[in-house]
């Protein structure tokens, strides 16, 4: 049954997600994907997938998957934080992070988490 994935990456990290989203492209392609902005337009361009691009993480993507967390419209996320970078909508990413773990909502930080969410996370 089709799921509904949010697709995120910090600049550092977008080459990594594109690549990924690329190699996963038959998988993903049998869900509806959702992106902060510039991630969705990298891979709306990237890759033959189509996702829905909302905001720009910093104004305000992050808190729209945050948004569909806590209304119970999204099943699983797959954000490529930047472990080496600060943040100046670090308070943006916490909330993600903070309400993905209150929900209990299927959540993949990086490559190695996100095939596992791919491969067994979404069975039914
Ligand atoms: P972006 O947002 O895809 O618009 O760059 C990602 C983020 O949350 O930093």
């Amino acid at each position: 049954m089709p799921k509904t994935i949010a697709l995120v990456a910090h600049d550092q990290r977008k080459d990594a997600l594109v690549a990924w989203a690329r190699t996963h492209e038959a998988a993903l392609g049998a869900h509806a994907l959702y992106a902060t902005g510039t991630t969705g337009g990298r891979i709306n361009a990237e890759t033959a997938l189509s996702v829905t691009a909302l905001k720009s993480g910093p104004l305000g993507g992050d808190a729209q998957i945050g948004a569909m967390i806590a209304e119970g419209r999204l099943d699983a996320l797959v954000f490529f934080i930047d472990p080496l970078t600060a943040m100046p909508h670090d308070v943006d990413v916490k909330s993600l992070l903070r309400l993905a773990i209150l929900y209990d909502t299927l959540l993949a930080v990086n490559e190695a988490s996100a095939n596992m969410l791919l491969r067994g996370g979404l069975a039914d």
